[in-house]
């Protein structure tokens, strides 16, 4: 059994999760195979059987969708002529939604009860996010897919998903990605990188990581609430992270105890 956070208690064979209401970022890598671009339902067929485990007796969820695996507004603008920098931006929005369709037929297919809410509305294919609307399937124990972002040009889904920790009042912000953590560099590029179980935001934000954005960072910095960074392809990590186990990096102010 893993390590139980400080103040955990343990039910059964099964720590119980210190969370009660937890937003999951799950980047667009998480919607296809290592390198591809586009879907691959096996990759979304193993996420959602994540998401269903930790969602079992476990915390409140609420994913937020990215979509880099479809297309990133930036990238996208910087290689193609003709196209203005705001419509990349929303094409990377929906982008997300095409996630979410998948993730919630995925999710559903394992009896889980999902609701996909976007924040452009698409009324014919998912419900517009309304902040009270979406407490209100928490509460009923649905798990919640957020797509399109913050609904706005110009950000990145690392923002959109601390702004929904922070308007639906969540414990923790969980980052699914695809390295195991904050390093000190790129471990992709650098092999001497190291990597931190735990730093704090400042620490993060003066060493100029790259692995969350910094409006996201600076974001829960302001209202003191942690993160979570973890590598979402070992198998389990989603279940763990969601239950509260030490995975990955924790980043959080010098004082507070997550
Ligand atoms: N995007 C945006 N506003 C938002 C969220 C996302 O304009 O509030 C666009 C942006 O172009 C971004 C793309 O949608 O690059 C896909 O999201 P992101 O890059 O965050 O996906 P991830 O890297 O997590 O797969």
């Amino acid at each position: 059994m893993a390590e139980p956070v400080e103040g955990n208690r343990v039910e059964g064979n099964r720590i119980a999760s210190p969370h009660r209401r937890v937003v999951l970022k799950i980047s667009g890598d998480g919607f296809t195979q290592p390198g591809a671009r586009g879907i691959s339902m096996e990759a979304v067929v193993q996420l959602a059987a994540q998401i269903v485990r930790a969602a079992e007796n476990g915390p409140q969820i609420a994913v937020v969708l990215g979509g880099g695996n479809i297309l990133r507004g930036a990238q996208f603008t910087a290689a193609s002529r003709g196209i203005r920098e705001a419509t990349a931006h929303y094409m990377g929005m929906v982008a997300t939604v095409i996630n979410g369709l998948a993730l919630q037929d995925a999710l559903e297919e394992m009896g889980c009860e999902t609701r996909l809410m976007t924040a452009i509305r698409m009324d014919g294919v998912a419900e517009p996010y309304i902040r009270r609307r979406a407490w209100r399937h928490l509460e009923k124990g649905r798990v919640i897919l957020l797509a399109g972002g913050t609904g706005s040009p110009f950000v990145t889904t690392d923002t959109a998903a601390s702004q929904r920790a922070l308007e639906l009042e969540a414990d923790i912000l969980l980052k699914a990605t695809r390295v195991d953590g904050v390093y000190s560099d790129d471990p992709e590029r650098n092999p001497h990188a190291v990597l931190y179980s735990e730093l704090t935001y400042e620490a993060y934000l003066q060493q100029n990581l790259g692995v969350l954005d910094r409006e996201a960072v600076t974001k829960c910095m302001q209202y003191g609430l942690p993160i979570r960074v973890f590598n979402f392809k070992r198998e389990g990590n989603i279940e763990r992270a969601i239950r509260g186990e030490r995975v990955g990096t924790l980043i959080r102010s010098a004082s507070r105890h997550e």
